[in-house]
């Protein structure tokens, strides 16, 4: 291409370029079109249904492909509206009481869009030392919630399932577990444990450990002298124990393992003690929750979701390890000098400390609500989930028909309804979660216990509260009670 050619060339496309860098009188109407979707979403949100079974399930959405030449914004917006924030669960609503709920704080909404506009790189110190800062600073601040040690480390994730890859990761290198002797380190957890932490088995390489499922008690506790008992005859059989995986707040029912004793077991056998709070960790922010959780500051790391119990939009998982120089070991990519210096340095760099390089400035998602709201709301809410869970309890022990087998540790609680001895329990509470699931106005989910089909309420989102467990609780018994009557019709025709 000569000269001239060239510049013209680079004239054209300067100009082109130039359409992905609105004016602000072009921005505006874009970015108050985008507003006022928002804000009809949450004005709607009390009225609008949890679940949405469309037939498509949004898949006309494919019929307006990505293409050459741009849309306005209000087509893309009703694309959007049909295709995408109707079909399925309706994750930001307080009826969503299934599988584990959190909500969606606006203030992170509007953390995430300034995270974007700016486009901060949160990955190392050197190139954005105000945004390692302040992800530093609440992975400090959780730290000190849970009484962890001033000088832990960590990192914040897209979720809990990362944020388990990388406690794991370190500890396996922690405990020297290398390929030779993998098949002979066993692994300690329950039944009960999260799949995302056999997933990370796998993908650290450590899917061949001997893997115990220990035990657990009626409230579907780790039973600690099971454990006790499963090391030694693993040690006495020549085997290396080395990880103990403890919940704290099992997905299932709620459960809190027995902390402190666990970690008693660990320590007396060196191993490393993980604790799994995705779920329930913060739950420490009130004074029962925190109760409920001693124990969780004797572990070596622990996972705790901040889109879980901080309210926070999906993508906010976080890591907290108090051994920062195995964390730093076990991620670093280049500059093993460094490790000596991480504190002195500064901060540690985040891209130091976990899979990622380049990621999304997630800090500022959890910083601003955390700063314009102050921690005292989400203390409140937080008990209030754990109050409500109680009620819950109350409620439905005292409802013919329903049978509650556990209390509540934290705000998952499970139950079931007993129909009438001719009547199949299981294929009843299937029919009986589908019909509450159709209804539309409360979401909840299932989960299966030693072969019985029980039906789970997960009490988490902020915006969950009394009113919305009393409606659930009539729509259960409303549907329950036609569900029985229309079984007994068919039995009898
Ligand atoms: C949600 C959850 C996980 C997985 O976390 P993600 O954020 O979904 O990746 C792990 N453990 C428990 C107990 C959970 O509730």
């Amino acid at each position: 291409m000569d000269a001239q050619t060239l510049e013209q060339r680079l004239q054209e496309l300067e100009q082109q370029t130039l359409l992905l860098e609105p004016t602000s009188l072009e921005r505006l109407p874009v970015q108050q079109a985008v507003e006022a979707y928002a804000q009809s979403f949450l004005e709607d949100l009390p009225h609008l249904p949890v679940f949405v079974e469309m037939p498509d399930k949004g898949a006309a959405l494919l019929d307006s492909p990505i293409q050459e030449d741009g849309m306005p914004v209000q087509a893309a917006l009703s694309l959007l509206q049909a295709h995408v924030d109707t079909p399925g669960i309706n994750p930001a609503s307080g009826g969503h009481m299934g599988y584990i709920p959190g909500g969606g704080l606006y203030y992170s909404g509007l953390g995430d869009y300034l995270a974007a506009v700016t486009n901060r790189y949160a990955g190392i110190f050197y190139s954005s030392p105000g945004a390692v800062r302040m992800e530093n600073m609440l992975i400090r601040w959780m730290a000190q919630e849970i009484g962890f040690p001033a000088d832990t480390s960590g990192n914040l994730t897209s979720g809990g399932s990362i944020a388990s890859l990388i406690a794991l990761v370190t500890a396996r290198d922690a405990q020297a577990i290398t390929c030779r002797i993998i098949p002979d380190s066993v692994i300690y957890c329950t039944s009960h444990t999260h799949h995302c932490l056999d997933k990370a088995l796998r993908i650290a390489g450590l899917g061949e450990c001997q893997l115990r499922h220990v035990p657990m008690d009626a409230q579907y506790r780790m039973n600690p002298s099971a454990l006790a008992q499963a090391i030694k005859e693993d040690t006495e059989a020549g085997l290396k124990p080395w990880l103990l995986i403890a919940s704290a707040g099992t997905t299932d029912v709620g459960a809190v393992d027995p902390l402190p004793e666990l970690a008693a077991i660990a320590q007396q056998h060196q191993l490393w003690y993980h604790v799994d709070a995705a779920y329930g960790g913060f739950f420490a922010l009130c004074k029962a929750g925190k109760e409920k959780l001693k124990g969780i500051e004797l572990a070596d790391s622990v996972v705790m979701d901040p889109h879980k119990g901080l309210f926070i939009p999906y993508g906010s998982g976080a890591v907290l390890i108090k051994n920062q120089n195995q964390l730093a070991k076990s991620h670093h990519y280049q500059a093993s000098y460094m490790q000596d210096t991480l504190s002195v340095t500064g901060e540690v760099s985040p891209a130091d400390v976990s899979p990622e390089l380049s990621k999304h400035f997630r800090g500022l998602r959890i910083w601003l609500p955390l700063k314009l709201h102050g921690i005292a709301p989400f203390r409140s809410a937080l008990e209030e989930k754990l109050l409500l869970a109680q009620y819950t309890y109350q409620q439905l022990q005292a409802l013919p028909g329903f049978e509650v087998p556990v209390a509540p540790d934290l705000s998952v609680l499970i139950f079931r309804y007993v129909p009438d001895a001719a009547i199949d329990a299981n294929a009843f509470n299937q029919n009986l979660i589908k019909a509450v699931q159709l209804d539309g106005r409360v979401f909840l989910s299932s989960t299966l216990l030693e072969g019985r089909f029980m039906i789970r309420f997960a009490i988490l989102s902020f915006r969950t509260h009394k009113a919305t467990l009393d409606l659930a609780l009539e729509i259960l018994q409303q549907k329950a009670k036609e569900l029985e009557a229309a079984w007994e019709q068919t039995t009898v025709c």
